[in-house]
């Protein structure tokens, strides 16, 4: 099959929800991919914040492979090795002290607002279930995790939405007080909010927040499905922020491109979701876990600071070329938003640099990269040279 019989066929049989650019990807190697032409690609987007340890890691294949041969699923309603492992490996490497399985970050953010609304419910009865959530956020896609996303644009179309959420502008302790009351039970945030352009939060705010939470006895609920496993350089960004939040969620990057979200919760939040309270017929499942494990295994120390190294190697190239179509960057670790100026947007860029062989991402008004955690200097540089030899 061709590119053009592809895109045929894709254009038939499946539903258009997507805005696909022209390109197929066919298999790959590292952060470098290739189409079904064999044209190379250099990976700044790991499929979104995903494939965190790039493609064909020779580790991750022979535990999927091995994990697979030997029990490919099985119920929660039993014990396995990999689910039990993996929550020990999160809980020791964050402080956090128990972990809950599910399959993507919108499943994983409806556990936490469940989390909350439970805590509260045990302790002070009913009316008491509204979250603060930020604008400009982004918490998913199912129509609880969309009303929670503070964005105008999202809140369209699927009407009626759930309540329980308000917003508040993002960065303001005042801005919470404003919208708070006697029936929040949660702040729930990003600490770089991702899909929204890659804004980090100030350390200062996210401090005073988690003061007010104690005070207020508020679930400080922080969304970690991208900035979490490595990609800031800490295994969790809240690691960087000095926080301990009750819940924190992840998913993209944790198995390394198999389907896996979940949630962390702390010692007081351990025994919230009690059983019957919480499930997922597929979450934790064992190849997932097993691929989890070997993600986790690869993200050692020196990994982390190798990704805090590359992260500010690739934003001081990029803002050293000078180039009219570019500004600042911001971000952390390998999670980098650089401004778009001038008079093309930051899609018409980013498929531009996808023509030329690049991958990138867009969020907000920004262009967004999310390269592999173990991308090369090698890689890294051809990226680079893409970029400064086709954009202006
Ligand atoms: C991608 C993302 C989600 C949604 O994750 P899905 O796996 O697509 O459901 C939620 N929150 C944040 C911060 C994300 O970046």
């Amino acid at each position: 099959m061709d590119h053009k019989e592809l895109v045929e066929l894709d254009r038939q049989y499946t539903m258009q929800t997507y805005g696909r650019f022209d390109v197929d990807i066919d298999h790959g190697k590292g952060a470098t991919l290739y189409d079904l032409a064999g044209k190379e690609y250099i990976d700044f987007s790991s499929g979104i914040g995903v494939n965190s340890i790039g493609y064909g890691n020779e580790k991750w294949v022979e535990a999927i492979t091995r994990q697979a041969q030997k029990l490919g699923h099985i119920s929660n309603l039993f014990y396995s090795q990999p689910y039990a492992r993996l929550a020990k490996s999160l809980c020791q490497r964050t402080g956090m002290a128990a972990a809950f399985f599910g399959n993507s970050g919108a499943e994983a953010n409806e556990g936490i607002i469940k989390l909350a609304r439970k805590y509260s419910f045990d302790k002070y009865g009913k009316g008491r279930g509204t979250i603060l959530t930020l604008k400009n956020s982004f918490h998913g896609r199912t129509l609880t995790t969309l009303t929670a996303t503070g964005q105008e644009v999202f809140h369209n179309y699927f009407f009626p939405f759930a309540d329980g959420f308000r917003y508040a502008e993002a960065g303001s302790i005042d801005a919470i007080q404003e919208v708070a009351g006697h029936d929040v039970c949660a702040v729930l945030l990003e600490l770089i909010q991702g899909e929204g352009g890659v804004y980090p939060m100030d350390p200062a705010y996210v401090h005073d927040l988690a003061v007010l939470c104690a005070e207020r006895d508020w679930l400080l609920l922080v969304d970690e499905v991208q900035t979490g496993v490595g990609r800031t350089g800490s295994l969790f960004a809240f690691q960087q922020y000095g926080i301990i939040p009750d819940g924190v969620s992840f998913a993209k990057g944790i198995a390394g491109g198999l389907p896996m979200g979940g949630f962390l919760v702390n010692e007081r939040c351990r025994n919230v979701l009690g059983p019957g309270t919480h499930a997922a017929t597929f979450g934790g499942n064992p190849v997932s876990a097993a691929a989890a494990q070997v993600v986790l295994d690869t993200l050692d120390e020196d990994a982390l600071a190798k990704v805090r190294e590359k992260g500010d190697y690739i934003r001081a190239r990029i803002e050293h070329m000078g180039l009219a179509s570019l500004g600042q960057t911001r971000g952390m670790g390998l999670m980098i938003g650089v401004e778009v100026k001038g008079d093309e947007s930051n899609k018409v860029l980013a498929a531009r640099l996808i023509r030329h062989g690049l991958l990138v991402l867009t969020a907000g008004p920004a262009l967004r990269l999310l390269p592999p955690l173990t991308i090369t200097m090698a890689e890294i540089d051809k990226g680079l040279a893409i970029m400064e030899d086709v954009l202006i």
